[in-house]
């Protein structure tokens, strides 16, 4: 006769990563999107824009995110805003891996994402040339409500940041094709 084998579903949470590992990962997820601590890399206009964002108005204090420092070692958001030229390139890529992991870039208007109405010699034609982007805000400049909207979304993937991810081989292929060990 047939014999029939009934497949035993795993319950969620005791198969794959474990309960342990899904868990604890969720909870530093919370604790470091609501406490995200900005480097603002900025050369020009839309850094004002920025500056109206952290003002009392549009509070970037609400998003736990009022803890601004220019020395990338505290820090593990980058916003890069405005025009960067090429020359500055190094720089920022030195900036970048200051920084400890993990990390997150978020680019702040057209210069930072794509050069922006400066296609000329002397501009690198977006960051990512040099560094990887995690969130890209449009716009010339970008009012405050569209650099929140960006630093939203920002705090959704620090939320579901896996604690190994940074640490994969996926993602360090992703730094070798920057040229970044
Ligand atoms: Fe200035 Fe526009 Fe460039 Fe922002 S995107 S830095 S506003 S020129």
């Amino acid at each position: 006769h047939n014999t029939k084998v009934k497949m035993v579903e795993m319950p969620k949470g005791y198969s794959g990563e474990g309960f342990f590992a899904t868990s604890f990962d969720r909870v530093i997820g919370l604790a470091r999107k609501n406490s995200i601590w900005p480097l603002p890399f900025a050369t020009s206009c839309c850094g004002i824009e920025f500056m109206a964002t952290a003002a009392s108005h549009y509070d970037l204090a609400r998003f736990g995110a009022e803890r601004m420092a220019f020395t990338p070692r505290q820090c593990d958001l980058l916003m890069v805003m405005g025009t960067i030229a090429k020359k500055m390139g190094p720089v920022l890529r030195q900036v970048y891996l200051q920084m400890a992991e993990p990390r997150w870039v978020i680019a702040v208007g057209a210069c930072a994402s794509s050069g922006g109405v400066f296609d000329t010699y002397s501009v690198l034609q977006g960051i990512d040339q040099v560094i990887p982007v995690d969130v890209y805000v449009p716009g010339c400049p970008p009012r405050p409500e569209a650099i929140l909207d960006g630093f939203m979304k920002i705090q959704e993937l620090v939320g579901q940041e896996s604690l190994r991810r940074r640490h994969s081989e996926k993602y360090k292929e992703l730094l070798n094709g920057y040229g970044i060990q």
